[in-house]
């Protein structure tokens, strides 16, 4: 089974991950901001991530430097959301180290495709 971090500062949008991708036989655990997922990395290093924008405390895009610097036992794959109007955000996450990227909101199918693409589903 694989696993899955789900970091988003909503907690709605963590449920709806979650159930979706416990329906793509994933072990979900999940993360409110940038510095609690770097926690649960180095406590267990998920295979892949699933990384919001805009959190408090520590930002998606600050999460993904530091997670990047940190020397980790396996390199976990990191699916970026962001909104419509969040599309130059892309390419700045893409260059930090993001393996790939999900519009919000996501169903099933894109999320699942996401998945395939960076070999995680
Ligand atoms: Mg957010």
């Amino acid at each position: 089974m694989k696993s899955c971090l789900v970091v988003d500062d909503s907690k709605v949008i963590r449920k709806v991950a979650r159930h979706i991708l416990e329906g793509l036989d994933f072990t979900v655990s999940e993360a409110a901001d940038g510095r609690e997922a770097l926690d649960a990395c180095l406590a267990s290093t998920p295979d892949v991530i699933l990384l919001d924008w805009n959190m408090p405390v520590m930002s998606g895009m600050d999460f993904l430097r530091a997670l990047r610097e940190t020397p980790l036992g396996a390199r976990p794959k990191v699916v970026f959301c962001t909104t419509e109007n969040g599309v130059a955000h892309i390419r700045a996450a893409i260059e930090a180290g993001a393996d790939e990227y999900v519009m919000k909101p996501f169903d099933r199918e894109t999320l699942q495709s996401k998945l395939q693409i960076v070999g995680a589903a």
